[in-house]
């Protein structure tokens, strides 16, 4: 089986979706590994989405990851990666909304940054990814 970072955002949490995503995780066959509740602070978000620094919402998205604490969890299970990016929908939960209104964002998030959860984009970022959180744990 395949491992991915999965993080539920400050906004997730504070508006209590976390037993919802649960259970939806667990209905679409991924065992949670791993999970650990923190508050970020803002020099490991800067870590954390280093190879968005150059962007120009990159304070606003450091902002929103230390705005409370977030769930970082481990997600097991075959082609978790692509699995929990197509569960989560588009990275616009405005637009998921209308598009994908099944998927987490278009029950969870609000728009193109505060879209309630993270999930790595490749087998590598989530090894990076779940390094980053869970030092000794890494997928495959
Ligand atoms: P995807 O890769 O599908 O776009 P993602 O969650 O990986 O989804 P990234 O582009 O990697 O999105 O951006 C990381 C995070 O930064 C997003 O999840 C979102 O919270 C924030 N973000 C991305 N684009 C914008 C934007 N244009 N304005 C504000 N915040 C943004
Ligand atoms: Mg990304």
């Amino acid at each position: 089986a395949q491992r991915t970072l999965a993080i539920i955002k400050p906004d997730g949490l504070l508006g209590n979706y976390t037993d919802d995503i649960k259970r939806t995780v667990s209905e679409y066959g991924f065992s949670i590994v791993e999970e650990q509740i923190v508050q970020l602070d803002e020099a490991t978000v800067k870590r954390f989405y280093a190879e968005h620094s150059s962007k120009s919402f990159f304070s606003s998205l450091v902002k929103y990851m230390t705005s409370g604490p977030v769930l970082v969890m481990v997600l097991e299970k075959d082609n978790a990666v692509a699995d929990w990016r197509a569960l989560m929908g588009p990275t616009d939960a405005s637009k998921a909304k209308i598009t994908h209104p099944r998927s987490i964002r278009a029950k969870c998030g609000l728009d193109t940054e505060k879209n309630c959860v993270h999930g790595s984009d490749s087998t590598k970022s989530a090894q990076r990814e779940i390094l980053f959180f869970f030092d000794e744990l890494a997928p495959d």
